[in-house]
């Protein structure tokens, strides 16, 4: 069989002779209730036109089997024109008739068709997922972005099942045990945006109306949908107020009418990503229903999700990137936009602190690889284009895109957006277009400012330099910018000393563009020195900020005290990256965390912090100091936990943390007694999300057995419930639980993803390094089966979950050299994933070191 892959030169080959008319897509999804049926049957028809009569060109498709083609009423031999991934078509006429009959994979990997049975009612659900080029496994199809069309879809289900179209269905009409849904046709859209979600969901409405500026009144019907199970935790009046709010919002600034008639948001089981943006019928992650307590934390980041996901209906849908390339283009204005209207339109006013430090931290991360990239990337093939689903494209983007909003004004940005859907309405674009059109209602050239942040890679550090007098007082005052290339930024200083209860407030601030390797700033001279400068202060650029000597004194003694909680989150932010590049020992960044997480009012920045210390300690932290450091976690975790307020998401915040910190028999019991009811922390609901966590600390330290946690599972027979007990029992520290869980992700492919998922996390425990030590040299033996043998999807979650990256040591890290030297050959997106994990492997050494010494 012929790879998978499909370049951007054969797409470029495909667009430059075909314009597509239609398509009818029927699928009959009827067998999809019977477990033992693989398949469903899927016809085509697509009406097409060639600028080049008598060529050749292909459609994709991958099927187990083809019954028929047919190309303008020429029955074509399914065997001669097939090959498991394009059907070839020679001898176009001008105007093109295509007909194909496949019988198509349900699947279990999340692309596609994918099925999933609900363990609690036995109820079958369906839904697609395509991005980037996953439609061929539903129906054949010319898949690449720009080849738009209009899809009109009829969907044969049974009885029971309502579906849900990218249109409005027009007509559903009874067949026997079926029914047989006809959808409107879509207004031109990408391939990879159309989507089917069938069965028996429990579904939601309301109702968007708008007055337009021409005196027309715009109507939006809403649902919302998630499986009958969940619907006990479904809150979707909270769903429909955001997504009131943004669709308001997104009116009101871009100026264009929603154009795909209704506004459907699921949320499906098994998803591999937080959400995708197919028009009209967007599909979540289902861990999007909350169905036990979660912080505050978790409604922002939903509602964020679901305002970049509608943002992406005119930014994506409406006007699509040419080819992959230009994905970061589409992806940046979406999660910018996220936290954008987020801040103007909802009540989540933290969003430019998540943003800060998280998605930034992202951001960062992945710029630091060997194998970054610039923004505008070089998207080869889809392969490439798989993997650029990065901490590049959607934040590193999205911090640019905001600085780019401070540089041409926010007005001339909105304009210029404004010009840019009116212009490429269901049309294709690439870069230049959006530069265009905010060149034009700016009057700035950006070609510099586009030159230097989409077309360079890496992150610039910042560092104050400060001289100062004998009382004190600054004589010069000038940043330093490192990395591969200096970048213009436009940058706030800040400048920070106690008041006079003792916090750290902002006493004197600059603004100003940093240029070149040392920017001097005179309107600091003749201060006097600040407890602290915090470069990059209201985070306007993307930068990693470093601090003087004085100010990293202050921070340890005071970081927590910073009033402000942005200049808060980015002061965390610095001191994380610290730690990261071996400039902070670890052991100094837990000190910091001991004595400020406790006071840490936002949430986000706390849970942030608790993954970060985590990490922290089991991988940057000297391996001869690792058990005072966690002993010193455990304990604070549990003096926090206590004292925090009853009921409050800081409660559960912590009581999370101690399952992950626990490692005394004190810690254990409390866990226990909690679990059993024996024992109270006032406030604190041990529901059964927090009873998981609870029962994979014990688990997964040889506390509790399988007898247990079998016990716990018939409490909770959920989908939920067998991913944590599948988690739990990979995470048992015996040689046993260790080997079933490798085998059962290597040895066979019958695994959903989602249990793929949890096996894979259960192994790799960081206090387990003896016990998986042994599977490293199996790791690497494997690598170029499993790309070639699974889908891309479960792949990379096989590639860079096994990584054995708890085995920090010389000896993995010339394996991992070893594998690469001997592989040069290797797929370019596997080579990728190796040396990102090497990478990380190789910054884990530095830090130990710095931790050490
Ligand atoms: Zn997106």
């Amino acid at each position: 069989m012929p790879g998978k892959n499909l370049s951007r030169e054969e797409a470029q080959q495909r667009a430059a002779i075909l314009s597509v008319d239609s398509y009818r897509v029927h699928l009959d999804v009827t067998s999809a209730v019977d477990p033992a049926a693989a398949t469903f049957s899927s016809t085509t028809t697509i009406a097409f036109r060639s600028s080049a009569p008598g060529a050749s060109t292909f459609v994709d498709l991958l099927a187990p089997a083809v019954r028929s083609v047919t190309l303008n009423g020429h029955a074509l031999d399914p065997a001669a024109v097939f090959d498991g991934v394009r059907i070839t078509l020679a001898g176009l006429a001008e105007q093109n008739l295509l007909v194909v009959e496949a019988d198509c994979a349900y699947s279990r990997t999340g692309e596609g068709m994918h099925r999933f049975v609900d363990p609690v009612d036995g109820e079958t659900y369906l839904y697609t997922h395509y991005e980037p080029a996953d439609a061929r496994r539903v129906f054949a199809t010319f898949e690449q972005p720009d080849l738009k069309a209009p899809f009109g879809f009829t969907v044969t289900a049974p009885a029971a099942w309502d579906v849900y179209n990218n249109a409005v269905h027009e007509d559903v009409t009874a067949e026997g045990d079926t029914r047989v849904w006809q959808f409107a046709a879509t207004r031109p859209i990408s391939t990879y945006l159309t989507a089917v979600v069938a069965g028996p969901y429990h579904v939601e409405r309301d109702h968007y109306r708008r007055e337009l500026a021409d005196g027309s009144t715009l109507e939006i019907p809403l649902a919302a949908t998630c499986r009958r199970s969940l619907a006990p935790y479904f809150d979707a009046d909270e769903i429909f107020t955001v997504t009131k709010q943004g669709l308001d919002y997104f009116h009101q600034e871009f100026d264009f009418p929603y154009p795909f008639g209704k506004y459907d948001q699921c949320f499906v089981p098994e998803y591999n990503i937080g959400a995708m943006e197919n028009p009209g019928c967007v599909t979540f992650r289902e861990d999007f229903v909350f169905r036990s307590k979660v912080t505050e934390a978790s409604y922002e980041g939903r509602a964020n999700v679901i305002l970049h996901e509608m943002a992406h209906m005119w930014f994506g849908d409406l006007v699509t990137m040419k080819w992959w390339d230009d994905l970061w283009l589409k992806e940046s204005f979406a999660d910018f936009m996220g936290s954008f209207s987020q801040i103007e339109a909802t009540k989540y006013q933290s969003a430019w602190i998540t943003f800060a430090n998280r998605r930034k931290a992202w951001a960062y991360r992945q710029d630091q690889f060997p194998t970054t990239h610039p923004i505008t990337a070089d998207i080869r093939d889809l392969e490439d284009a798989k993997l650029n689903f990065d901490g590049i494209t959607y934040a590193k983007g999205a911090s640019v895109l905001k600085q780019l909003v401070a540089y041409v004004g926010r007005d001339a940005f909105f304009e210029g957006v404004r010009q840019y859907f009116k212009r490429h309405a269901y049309g294709n674009t690439v870069l230049g277009d959006l530069l265009g059109a905010l060149e034009q209602t700016s009057g700035r050239d950006l070609t510099a400012w586009s030159e230097s942040w989409l077309q360079t890679a890496g992150v610039n550090s910042l560092t104050p330099q400060i001289t100062t007098d004998a009382e004190g007082r600054i004589t010069e005052f000038a940043v330093v910018q490192d990395g591969a290339t200096a970048r213009p930024h436009r940058i706030a200083i800040g400048c920070y000393d106690r008041d006079t209860v003792g916090g750290l407030v902002r006493t004197h601030r600059v603004e100003l563009d940093v240029h070149g390797t040392r920017t001097v700033v005179p309107e600091l001279a003749g201060l006097p020195r600040p407890a602290l400068v915090l470069l990059n202060d209201d985070d306007l650029t993307y930068c990693k900020v470093r601090f003087d000597g004085h100010s990293l004194e202050t921070l340890r003694s005071g970081l927590g005290e910073i009033a402000d909680g942005l200049a808060r989150a980015l002061a965390w932010s610095a001191v994380w990256n610290l730690t990261r590049d071996g400039l902070m020992p670890a052991r100094d960044y837990l000190a910091l965390v001991l004595r400020f997480a406790g006071q840490e009012s936002d949430i986000g920045v706390l849970q942030s912090l608790h993954q970060q210390v985590k990490a922290a300690l089991d991988v940057y932290a000297d391996p001869a100091w690792r058990s005072e450091g966690a002993r010193l976690l455990a304990d604070c975790a549990l003096r926090e936990l206590r004292a925090a307020a009853p009921g409050s998401d800081h409660q559960l915040a912590w009581a999370r943390f101690l399952a992950q910190t626990a490692r005394e028999q004190e810690q254990f019991q409390l866990l226990r007694g909690l679990l059993a009811g024996t024992a109270r922390i006032d406030g604190l609901d041990v529901d059964q999300d927090l009873r998981w966590l609870f029962w994979l600390a014990l688990a997964s330290s040889g506390e509790a057995g399988t007898e247990e946690l079998d016990a716990e599972l018939a409490a909770d027979n959920t989908a939920s419930g067998r991913q944590n007990l599948t988690e739990c029992l990979a995470a048992l520290p015996t040689a046993e639980a260790k080997a079933a869980a490798w085998s059962a992700v290597i040895d066979s492919d019958e695994l959903p993803n989602a249990l793929v998922e949890a096996q894979i996390t259960g192994f790799n425990q960081p206090g387990q390094r003896e016990l998986t030590a042994g599977y490293a040299e199996r790791y690497f033996a494997l690598l170029e089966d499993i790309w070639s043998e699974r889908s891309i999807e479960i792949a990379m979650r096989i590639v860079g979950g096994f990584f054995p990256r708890y085995q920090i040591s010389e000896q993995t890290l010339a394996a991992a050299e070893a594998w690469l030297a001997e592989h040069s050959s290797a797929a370019p997106a596997l080579r990728r994933l190796v040396l990102e994990c090497h990478d990380d492997l190789a910054r884990a050494l530095r830090a130990q070191s710095c931790d050490r010494s």
